[in-house]
C-alpha cells in the first residue's frame, strides 16, 4: 500500500485554480522528489496534502484513507510532517527549547531530542543558542529537526536549500542523507534539481499546475530535454 495517493486533485487559491488533475504516489520509505520551475505549484501540492489549503478536490490518500476532507490538526495528527521553505522556528526560544515544543506537541511517540542532537551535530554545539540567533542555514536543521523529532510517517520538505549558501546545501544534503537511510519516507520539492535528485529515487515535474513527467531518477539522468523544457537547468550530472 501507498503511503501516499493523490488521484486528480484539484487545487485552488480562492478563485484561483492552481492545480489540475494532479496524480502522486508515494510508497514506504521512498524519497520522491516534486520538480518544477517556479510558481508550478510545489509548494500549493503540499499545502493542499497537509489541508493548509482547505480548497481541494479529488482524492488524497494516506495509508488508504481520504484525508482530503481532514483539517490540519487531523492530518498533522496521522503523522504527515511539513518544513515549510519559511522555517518558521520560534526566534525567542533556544534551539533545544524549539525542540522541546515540537516533542511536547506530537500526537504519537516522539523521539528523544539527544537522538536529534546525533542527527544534526551543527545543532549540539548551539543547544542554548536563540532562534533568533540562528543563520538560514542551522535555522533549516532546526526547522527539520522539529520534524523529524515528531517521528513522522510521511515528511513533507518545501524546497529546504532556498537561501542557502553552497557550503551550507552541503551540510544540510549530508544530514538528510542520514535521515532517508533511517527509513523515513519523504516528498521534497525543490528548485535545485541535483540537490533533489542525489536524495530521491523517484521524481515527479510538474508544471502550470498538472503532471508533466514522472519516473526513476535514473531515467530522469538521461532526459536532459525534460530538464531544459521543465526546470530552465542546463545539466544534472550522474553519480
Ligand atoms: P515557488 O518555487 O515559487 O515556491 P511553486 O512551484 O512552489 O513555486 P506555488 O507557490 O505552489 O509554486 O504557486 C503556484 C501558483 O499559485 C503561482 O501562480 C502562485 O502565484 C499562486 N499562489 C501561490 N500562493 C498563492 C496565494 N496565497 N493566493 C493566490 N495565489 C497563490
Amino acid at each position: 500500500m501507498s503511503v501516499l495517493e493523490l488521484g486528480d486533485v484539484n487545487g485552488y487559491y480562492g478563485n484561483s485554480h492552481i492545480l489540475f488533475d494532479l496524480d502522486l504516489e508515494v510508497e514506504q520509505n521512498e524519497v520522491v522528489a516534486l520538480l518544477g520551475r517556479n510558481g508550478a505549484g510545489k509548494t500549493t501540492t503540499l499545502r493542499t496534502i497537509t489541508g493548509t489549503i482547505p480548497s481541494r478536490e479529488g482524492t488524497i490518500e494516506f495509508r488508504g484513507d481520504d484525508i482530503s476532507g481532514d483539517s490540519v490538526d487531523a492530518i498533522s495528527n496521522r503523522g504527515v510532517k511539513l518544513v515549510p521553505e519559511e522555517r518558521r522556528v520560534f526566534p525567542t526560544l533556544t534551539v533545544t527549547e524549539n525542540m522541546k515544543v515540537a516533542r511536547d506537541m506530537t500526537a504519537g511517540d516522539a523521539r528523544d531530542i539527544e537522538e536529534m542532537y546525533d542527527v544534526f551535530p551543527v545543532l549540539d554545539e548551539l543547544r542554548e543558542n536563540r532562534g533568533r540567533n540562528l543563520s538560514g542555514g542551522e535555522q533549516q536543521m532546526l526547522s527539520v529537526a522539529r520534524a523529524l523529532i515528531q517521528d513522522p510517517d510521511l515528511l513533507l520538505l518545501d524546497e529546504p536549500t532556498e537561501g542557502l549558501a553552497p557550503v551550507i546545501v552541503d551540510d544540510l544534503y549530508d544530514v538528510l542523507s542520514d535521515v532517508v537511510d533511517r527509513d523515513v519516507t519523504v516528498l521534497i520539492t525543490e528548485q535545485n534539481v541535483d540537490f533533489a535528485l542525489d536524495l530521491a529515487e523517484r521524481a515527479y515535474i510538474i508544471d502550470k499546475g498538472s503532471n508533466a513527467w514522472e519516473g526513476t531518477v535514473d531515467q530522469l539522468h538521461e532526459r536532459e530535454d525534460l530538464l531544459d523544457e521543465y526546470l530552465s537547468v542546463g545539466s544534472v550530472e550522474a553519480d
